[in-house]
């Protein structure tokens, strides 16, 4: 007779899911795994020699992470991704993975504001030199490039202040110095930018945003090309990373409405933004779709459409307590870091990250366009806006 606790250890469900029931739900289960397990002493030791094919552990990530990386290699063009539990983590991986001491990494200088403070705080302690560069900086990247340049890292358009790189020009210096070019590619996503046909070697997402779509999953994605995969897959395995896996089930889910969310994104920013260029407080509209958007013209040659994030410029007489009054009557905006999910949030400040930056020192207020009626949120920036001057 085996004792109970034996029998509860045994009972129900005994630790094999090959044999559960048949039950082809339409959506793929979230496995909560760390232990793994193998079916005789020769698969164990195959693992030992490295010679087993299957997962070995629930570091490896499960079916479903697995499904997700499918989803975004296909979706980006690439050869294979990762995920990665934020989207900071899979930018800060990248650059873990291709650069050394002694390299050099360029970054433009609208980046996503913590990369900086990742080549400050880390980068820097390793001996990595980081220097950053303009968005309109196209063929004159050359310019930037020393004998130590490893990879350049883009974002387009750039956080907060939207500039769009000319990709194509500035990975054809590049590819002739045999440095890398990395992508951060979540303002466009998969659906509007592809960053393998354009010819960058890696494409990085906050799958935060619109992936997920719905602010409530944190996850990340980085793909690369053939040639960066054995690099970035070792940098993977030293590291063991894997992504939480209710978080890979959110973002399969939210793949699938993406389009239909990402249509409505656009359209309603797209019909604010417009409008916002006619207001009188309004200095500029920082949105690359608009005709008056420096950009304008590479944004029409490589993107296939825009979403539903922006900024504009305030005239100069606006100073932080106009600002402060604007944000504090809009009542149909959170006040709020993210974007990319149903609700519209605002943010606020002087984004400009340096002073090579195009708009440094000026009031900028950053909208996310969520999925409201545009006629109510019009009318609550318009209500707002009156607010500025007194
Ligand atoms: C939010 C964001 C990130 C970081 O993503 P998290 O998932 O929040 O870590 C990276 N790049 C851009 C452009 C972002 O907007």
């Amino acid at each position: 007779m085996k004792g109970k606790s034996t029998e509860i250890i045994g009972s129900g469900y005994a630790g094999d899911s090959r044999k559960l029931e048949r039950y082809n739900s339409i959506n793929p289960p979230i496995y909560h795994a760390s232990t793994v397990l193998f079916e005789d002493y020769a698969e164990l030791k195959a693992v030992g020699q490295g010679q087993y094919e299957g997962f070995t552990y629930g570091t490896d990530g499960s079916p479903t992470q697995h499904a997700f990386e499918k989803a975004m290699t296909e979706l980006e063009g690439g050869y294979w991704t990762r995920a990665f539990p934020s989207g900071l983590l899979a930018i800060t991986s990248v650059l873990q993975a291709f650069l050394a001491s002694g390299d050099h990494l360029l970054i433009c200088n609208s980046c996503y504001g913590p990369v900086r403070r990742f080549a400050r705080n880390l980068l820097d302690k390793y001996g990595v030199k980081t220097s950053y560069f303009p968005a309109n900086v196209g063929a004159d990247i050359a310019d930037y490039i020393t004998p130590e340049t490893r990879l350049i890292l883009l974002e387009s358009p750039g956080s907060n202040t939207f500039e769009v790189h000319d990709v194509p020009a500035v990975v054809k210096v590049a590819h002739r110095h045999g440095i890398l070019t990395a992508i951060d590619n979540t303002w466009a996503t998969p659906l509007f930018f592809q960053p393998f046909a354009h010819g960058v070697d890696i494409s990085i997402h906050s799958v935060t945003k619109y992936i997920s779509g719905h602010s409530d999953v944190l996850l990340g994605s980085a793909t690369v090309s053939e040639a960066c995969y054995e690099r970035f897959h070792r940098l993977c395995r030293a590291l063991e990373i894997f992504a939480p896996q209710e978080a890979c089930y959110m973002a399969l889910r939210g793949l699938k409405t993406l389009k239909v969310r990402l249509m409505q994104h656009q359209a309603s920013a797209l019909e604010l933004a417009s409008w916002l260029e006619g207001e009188a407080a309004v200095e500029r509209v920082l949105h690359p779709a608009l005709a008056s958007h420096p950009e304008h013209a590479i944004w029409q040659r490589d993107f296939s459409g825009s979403s539903g994030i922006f900024s504009f410029v305030l005239k100069p007489e606006y100073d932080e307590q106009a600002v402060a009054r604007f944000v504090d009557s809009l009542d149909l905006f959170g006040i709020g870091y993210s974007w990319g999910g149903f609700k519209s949030l605002v943010t606020a400040g002087k984004f400009a990250q340096s002073d090579i930056s195009r708009y440094h020192d000026r009031w900028m207020i950053r909208l996310n366009i969520g999925l409201e009626d545009v006629a109510d949120l019009q009318a609550d920036v318009q209500q707002a806006l009156g607010r500025l001057s007194s």
